[in-house]
């Protein structure tokens, strides 16, 4: 899937990944564009503007968020996920990327250094797809050699993609893991709309574990269809064929979720989707989701299908979840934010020790607030 149109910042011009784009258009604006979909079809390499390293956007102190940090340097994706949040979200939805790869490291590499005794999993899927496509794949490629001689962080690549060509042979020293957001293919012909079908993210997933890589598994957003147990349970399957528990480094289930204004674009955007239908409820962070009864079910079964394939070793958790949630799914729960914090960061050392060499200092995380 090639972008229709290539804007350079004339800042770039010099920069070695600008290379790639020899004849683009050279501009310091962007197109602009305000359709969503539109938008998505034109590329814009930018340089750094102000902050980008920063908590997770969505963090909420009503809920126990697993507070990863990000680096929002790209922005809107090529996928159309009729659940996406970006829809409801950019103003300039122009694909941006920010490609200056050692302006960014700098940005992180002073703020992590503050809390040295800390384990930073940083994503760069915010507000977009970490892998969709060259360049951005060949922009994580560059991240993963910056992220490798890092002490204390973690690169958290995230995709719905197979592009993983440009992380082959990379020096990574396990500071990357590279995570796929999987559901049944049922879903994904539907709700995930253009994005790598199933059995090539399973390929793609195989080959960077071959190579070393950690691997992330998300979840998230599970969707309610009839006959999801048996999707679901089927996926898990598929999932643990291609990749083993050990190279797993955690896991995050979640569920659908979006606010009531995002409601009326997935059904403008994409009128044949059929995810507003179903029973939601709308929680006081003012999104909807299933009720309580049916979220607590569908996680459930997916710790029951991690269980039967030997993946319960693997650190699983909630996404945006309360302490009952967790309880009635796990038997136990984090107490806050930073007791889950800590929880990653111990498993991570225990099962992953060169990803995070360090005993994470429990009374440290604890006493994080937020
Ligand atoms: S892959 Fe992620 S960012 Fe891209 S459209 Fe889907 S949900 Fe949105």
């Amino acid at each position: 899937m090639k972008p229709k149109s290539v804007t350079l910042h004339p800042d770039l011009i010099r920069h070695p990944f600008s290379q790639n784009f020899k004849g683009a258009r050279v501009s310091k604006k962007s197109p602009m564009l305000t359709d969503y979909r539109q938008g998505k079809r034109h590329l814009f390499i930018s340089p750094k503007k102000g902050d980008i390293f920063h908590i997770c956007a969505s963090l909420d102190t009503r809920y126990i968020c697993c507070s990863t940090h990000v680096i929002s340097h790209i922005s809107n994706c090529p996928f159309e996920c009729t659940y996406c949040f970006l829809q409801n979200y950019l103003t300039d939805t122009t694909l941006t990327v920010v490609a200056d790869t050692k302006a960014i490291m700098a940005e992180i590499k002073d703020k992590v250094a503050k809390q040295p005794w800390r384990f930073f999993r940083i994503g760069t899927w915010e507000l977009g797809d970490s892998l969709a496509l060259p360049p951005l794949n060949q922009m994580a490629a560059a991240l993963v050699k910056e992220f490798a001689l890092t002490k204390n962080c973690v690169l958290k690549l995230r995709t719905k993609s197979s592009a993983v060509e440009p992380l082959m042979d990379l020096d990574h020293q396990g500071k990357t893991v590279v995570s796929w957001t999987l559901n049944p293919p049922e879903i994904i012909a539907k709700e995930e709309i253009a994005t790598a079908p199933l059995e090539k993210r399973l390929m793609a997933m195989e080959k960077v574990a071959r190579c070393g890589y950690p691997i992330g598994l998300h979840f998230d957003p599970m969707i309610l269809f009839n006959g999801w147990q048996n999707a679901y349970e089927g996926l898990i399957k598929m999932v643990f064929s291609a990749v083993r528990p050990k190279d797993v480094i955690w896991i995050s289930v979640g569920s659908l979720r979006f606010n009531p204004e995002m409601k009326k674009k997935i059904e403008n955007n994409y009128p044949s989707s059929k995810i507003t239908a179903q029973e939601l409820v709308l929680g006081d962070d003012n999104k909807f989701r299933y009720p309580r009864p049916v979220r607590q079910d569908m996680y459930s079964l997916i710790l029951d299908c991690l269980k039967n394939v030997g993946a319960d070793q693997c650190f699983t958790y909630l996404c945006m979840e309360r302490w009952n949630v967790w309880e009635r799914v796990f038997g136990r729960y984090p107490v806050s934010i930073g007791h889950l914090d800590y929880l990653i960061a111990r498993s991570v050392h225990k099962r992953f020790p060169k990803t995070c060499p360090t005993m994470p200092p429990k009374g440290k995380y604890m006493a994080l607030s937020y």
